[in-house]
């Protein structure tokens, strides 16, 4: 069967595109109106998953021959995922609001996880441990079997490569549950992997409900690892549910992400990162810059600044590409709206946006900037997951970094400043699993990434993530006498 009929998608199961009794509807957000449909995975579509990549992973195929093959079947699929890049980027546009260029970027970076970590499929290599003439001691990095991955809406394509090109390079065979809210663009990164050849089973998409179909998934003895992306409530759910096999899990939570910014920054540096780092992707962005700590003698500047930039933003369809796009849902959006009515109920100044954009249909808040916030209020602890930048004022380095550090979050953080010392030493002190230095979101997929606190644990991209997909075997060998 094909990856769809007309405009129904289907799920990848042990090498098969398959239907499902019961469906859900797709929504563009630009216009709220259903414009496809998934099957809709139940429990025992789950099973039959989990039962392929199970089978896969025990019959050695993807580990028997030279790791060489491994790096070819993820160098393929990389060229197979250009391949579809337009097709999937519209797709994926359509289905999640984003803009079409950010779209196109995703499926890009999709393709350079496959080709990065290709590099490292055939270097995974143990070490020899020195135990004396009497022993030959040696580490081996095995796969774990079965990764299941649970991804969320907002980058379903790259941070479904994000895990995927890892655990393949690594030998794993793997389980991914797709997104409810927008599932179509994995499909059709799906539809390019299948193209790679890899062994059946090797790879599975399910599209279902979190709740019971991602809660089997996460519960189930065959599955060796977890790697889980999205909220909090979910991420202890499923650490519940891992805790009774035991199963290693990588957590990629939430966050609530402060820029610290001095007297001695360069200004249109900032207002550049304050425009990717807080209204990207309309700010449904784990680590989006959702708080501006600023020094007190340029505060009133910088709110200034910051609230012409937002006010500045075009607003439309992902497909016309301007600044700023819909939210993924209406839901979404209600949340948003209200928890800035209630920032504004606590004393917080909206200076820019502040409610949803009148007279448009679709889901779309006015990217908003609140001034006069304190750390305590909810505006600067919760994480709001739209494009709502709080800016909160500090007198000494201490507050800073009191500020900074005061959420239970700790994902990323940044500071700018032209004072070398002083960027090194806020780099030690922030607690966050990432520091950016005078460019919010600088890195790539080659530097690792992940949280601390209640944003998560773990390290997904760079050269750290493989050793998650793999664990350690050591072979202790007494050496016969004579
Ligand atoms: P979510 O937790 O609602 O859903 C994420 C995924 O979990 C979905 O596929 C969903 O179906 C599944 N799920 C829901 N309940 C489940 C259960 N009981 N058992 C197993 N799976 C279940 O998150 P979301 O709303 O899709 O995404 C937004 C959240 O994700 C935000 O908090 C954001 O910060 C976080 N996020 C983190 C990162 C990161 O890398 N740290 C990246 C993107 C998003």
């Amino acid at each position: 069967m094909e990856r769809s009929i007309g405009h129904h998608w289907l799920n990848y199961i042990d090498g098969e595109w398959v239907d499902c009794p019961n469906r859900l509807d797709v929504t563009n957000p630009a216009n709220g109106e259903p414009f496809a449909s998934i099957a809709l995975a139940s429990v025992e579509d789950a099973q039959r998953a989990l039962d392929a990549a199970t089978r896969c992973a025990a019959s050695g195929e993807l580990t028997r021959q030279r790791p060489a093959e491994r790096v070819r079947w993820l160098l393929r699929i990389a060229d197979e995922i250009r391949a579809v890049t337009e097709e999937g980027a519209r797709m994926l546009c359509l289905e999640n609001g984003k803009r079409l260029s950010d779209a196109r970027d995703e499926f890009a970076e999709a393709a350079r996880y496959f080709e990065y970590y290709a590099g490292l499929a055939d270097k995974l290599e143990g070490i020899s441990v020195p135990l004396g003439d009497d022993y030959v001691d040696f580490t081996r990095y095995e796969p774990m079997g079965v990764s299941v991955q649970i991804v969320p809406w907002n980058f379903p394509v790259s941070i479904c490569a994000r895990s995927l090109a890892p655990a393949l390079a690594a030998g794993n065979a793997v389980v991914v549950k797709s997104p409810e809210l927008s599932p179509l663009g994995m499909c059709v990164l799906f539809e390019a992997i299948a193209r790679a050849g890899l062994p059946r089973g090797a790879v599975q998409l399910l599209c279902g409900l979190g709740r019971d179909v991602g809660a089997h998934l996460a519960a189930s003895p065959q599955t060796r690892q977890i790697v889980f992306t999205g909220s909090v409530a979910t991420g202890r759910s499923i650490l519940a549910a891992a805790a009774q096999w035991a199963t290693p899990s990588v957590m990629e939570l939430g966050g609530k992400s402060a820029a610290i910014v001095f007297a001695d920054s360069d200004r249109a540096q900032l207002l550049a990162s304050v425009k990717s780092g807080i209204f990207f992707n309309s700010g449904q962005v784990c680590s989006a810059m959702s708080r501006l700590v600023v020094h007190r003698d340029i505060y009133d500047e910088v709110v200034a600044d910051v609230a012409q930039l937002a006010r500045g933003l075009t607003i439309g369809p992902g497909e016309q590409d301007p600044d700023h796009t819909p939210l993924i849902s209406g839901q979404q959006l209600e949340r948003v709206v209200a928890l800035c009515e209630a920032a504004i109920a606590e004393g917080a100044q909206p200076v820019a946006g502040g409610a949803r954009v009148a007279n448009r249909t679709g889901f779309y808040m006015q990217p908003t900037v609140f001034a006069g916030v304190n750390p305590e209020m909810a505006i600067a602890c919760e994480e709001v997951f739209g494009p709502v930048l709080s800016v909160i004022p500090f007198d000494t380095e201490e507050q800073a970094v009191a500020i900074a550090n005061g959420t239970p979050y700790g994902l990323v953080a940044g500071v700018f400043t032209r004072d070398v010392n002083r960027a090194l030493r806020f780099a030690r002190r922030l607690r966050a699993g990432q520091v950016f230095v005078n460019e919010w979101y600088a890195g790539g997929i080659e530097t690792p990434f992940g949280g601390v606190g209640l944003s998560g644990f773990g390290r997904e991209k760079g050269q750290e993530a493989i050793y998650s997909y793999v664990q350690t075997k050591n072979v202790a060998i007494r050496v016969a006498e004579g």
